[in-house]
């Protein structure tokens, strides 16, 4: 990836001709005709140079697309809906300009498994680790529907190296500041920086994990043999298996081992079946608690979705939107469908340079006519991802409409 930014020009262009207004404004509104989902919702834009202006609030898809050629950011950001139209917020007083309903969110960035990945460092990402952020999407999608029961689930990827999750279902998007730190709670398994070897502590002494977590465990076992064993080699070098050492925390079974190790070479796959052997040699063949509880930890530490917390725990934290573009990449955060996330590749996400080349030929073939018209994106390759997110907005429309005639007449605002 080039680390060219991209240029005013070619962003106009984009919030022109491509963006996908109508869509986001469906995705946030939940029905056709504008409601305060949409109408008291927040936008904040950022300006080249360092400018940053929050508190924009518009009435529609097409007051909304106004602002943003006009300003041309180099991207925006959505926040709450607030009891207040966030641009009238000084004419009313504090305590009647809260936040009232929010998409619950969930970031995961690359970042936050440096420390494990061996294949790329820093700004750097591949097809191979990226599969850490395919199966901690794979397993948070799955717990988040099975355990919290929410259905209108969509990812976003961030342009970079990391992915978005919005959930807009109506349960989700009232839950309260607390509910929301409660909840992320029991999604937060990794804990700590750097310096800290043990970040997994979801269970008490050696007593079994907590449902919820147990209920991931056959899935991550998979992912930790074919990614961390086979894939990446976690523990090939000494710096990787001592960190596994001092993981397991049985004096006896890390002597045996550091001394098998030190004198020969393995791979992590004959390292994991030695840890298991050397588990069962002081119990007669049977694996003691202690070590079952280290062996299954690894597993979560190695393989568990790596959340920033942070993002999701307050209703006002404010998330880039979907189809911005990403200014070192020129990359489009295009959604994606998390049953096939294992085949998407960051590289191949359409860069808002191609899009506008691919338009222009498109326009050139069909007589160059109606340049500025709303769906322009659909001659391009950005229309499979608009797609998308038109019929994750049917989904919820529908919900809302269903939901609307078991109320009765009159009972939404
Ligand atoms: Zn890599």
């Amino acid at each position: 990836m080039s680390d060219t930014e991209v240029s005013p020009e070619i962003m106009l262009a984009f919030y022109k001709r491509l963006y996908p207004y109508k869509s986001i404004f469906g995705w946030l509104n939940h029905e056709h005709t504008p409601t305060r989902r949409f109408t008291h919702r927040e936008w904040a834009f950022t300006l080249p140079p360092d400018t940053y202006v929050r508190y924009q609030s518009f009435a529609d898809a097409d007051e909304l697309k106004k602002q943003v050629c006009q300003l041309n950011p180099t991207r925006f950001e959505i926040g709450p809906v607030y009891s207040a139209k966030p641009r009238d917020r000084k004419t009313v007083r504090a305590a009647n300009f809260t936040p009232q309903l929010r998409e619950l969110v969930f970031d995961i960035d690359m970042t936050d498994y440096d420390e494990i990945r061996t294949c790329c460092s820093g700004a750097g990402i591949c097809k191979r680790c990226w599969a850490f952020i395919a199966a901690a999407v794979r397993v948070l999608d799955r717990a988040i529907r099975d355990q919290f029961g929410y259905k209108y689930l969509l990812w976003v990827y961030s342009g970079r190296r990391g992915i978005h999750l919005w959930i807009s279902d109506k349960e989700a998007m009232e839950l309260t500041d607390e509910q929301r730190r409660a909840l992320v709670g029991w999604l937060t398994v990794i804990q700590g920086g750097k310096e800290m070897k043990k970040k997994v502590n979801v269970r008490q002494g050696t007593k079994s994990l907590p449902p919820g977590i147990q209920m991931s465990l056959e899935s991550l076992r998979t992912i930790f043999h074919r990614l961390i064993l086979e894939d990446q080699d976690c523990f090939a070098e000494e710096e990787g298996w001592e960190t596994l050492l001092q993981l397991i925390s049985e004096p006896s079974v890390t002597r045996r081992l550091r001394a098998k190790w030190e004198i020969k070479s393995r791979s992590s796959e004959e390292k994991w079946e030695d840890v298991k052997r050397e588990a069962r040699a002081d119990k007669g063949g049977k694996i003691h608690d202690n070590m079952v509880a280290a062996m299954e930890d690894i597993v979560l530490q190695y393989t568990y979705p790596r959340l920033d917390a942070e993002v999701s725990k307050h209703r006002n934290h404010l998330l880039k939107a979907p189809f911005c573009v990403h200014p070192k990449t020129g990359r489009v955060c295009v959604p994606v469908d998390p049953s096939s996330i294992d085949s998407f590749r960051p590289e191949r996400v359409p860069t808002v340079s191609q899009l506008l080349r691919e338009l222009d030929e498109a326009g050139a073939s069909a007589g160059a006519e109606a340049t500025e018209h709303h769906s322009d994106w659909q001659k391009t390759s950005l229309k499979p991802y608009v797609d998308m997110l038109d019929r994750h907005v049917a989904a919820l429309m529908e919900e809302v409409r269903r939901a609307k005639r078991e109320a009765g007449p009159d009972r939404s605002w």
